[in-house]
């Protein structure tokens, strides 16, 4: 047997005596589940949040605007995220953009799917990943955003588009700017390629931090017609 050969008999052999692992504390788990159950009720799941902008808010406080959202609200109407973007989430968001573990898509884009399926309120005529910049997805070789928008848009039968907008400038990456310059950052950096826009549309990403990147691309949204513009993210920093 060749040396590939034996790399690959190898393989077999360890994911067999080593099966499927949680990715937080190698417990074994069933294939594609990717966290055991105690690790999956620990996560920081979002409980208590502004309705309008997702903001983590102290207590549960059922239909309430954070400060923020009652004075100067957002051009997004609605934000559905699951968890704080704090351990270990802010870790596996971390490895599927910037180690490509695209693995882990599957996982957060269930438990996406399993949180808007159970609300009353209609869902979106279409899902928008937020687009990246063609200089950023050649150096990256994906779009994470697309990646979980693709299987929520499967999983919710919505049909998703990608075209739709297109990002016309590269932004410097929002986490390194003072809180100040976020806003200017984002503006005008989106353009809709085809007029009139659905009537609702649910942009996807994978974190929310300050909301800019949600609220500008909303914002071209509603000029391009959009009535009802809504943002699903994984996670909420805040
Ligand atoms: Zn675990
Ligand atoms: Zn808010």
């Amino acid at each position: 047997m060749d040396i590939n050969g034996l790399q690959i008999t190898a393989e077999r052999l360890l994911s067999l005596i080593f099966p499927a692992c949680c990715r937080l504390c190698r417990t074994p788990v069933r294939p594609q589940q990717h966290l055991c159950p105690e690790c999956l009720d620990e996560l920081p799941w979002l409980n208590s949040s502004c309705a309008r902008c997702s903001l983590p808010l102290p207590a549960p406080s059922g239909k309430v605007l954070c400060g923020r959202c009652q004075q100067q609200p957002p051009d997004f109407d609605n934000t559905e995220a699951l968890f704080h973007y704090q351990p270990p989430i802010d870790y596996l968001l971390k490895r599927l953009k910037f180690s490509g573990e695209l693995a882990i898509c599957p996982f957060f884009s269930r438990l996406l799917t399993e949180h808007i399926g159970k609300r009353l309120t209609p869902l979106p005529d279409l899902i928008l990943p937020v687009p990246l910049h063609h200089a950023r997805l050649r150096e990256r070789g994906f779009n994470q955003s697309t990646e979980l928008a693709r299987r929520l848009g499967q999983a919710l039968d919505i049909r998703v588009d990608y075209r739709l907008c297109k990002r016309t400038r590269s932004t410097h990456p929002q986490s390194l700017l003072p809180r100040a310059e976020r806003g200017k950052n984002m503006r005008g950096a989106f353009r809709t390629r085809r007029k009139p826009a659905p009537a609702h549309i649910a942009i996807v990403d994978d974190v929310m931090t300050t909301g800019h990147t949600g609220c500008e691309l909303a914002r071209t949204l509603k000029r391009a017609g959009a009535e009802l513009v809504e943002v699903w993210v994984v996670a909420r920093a805040g």
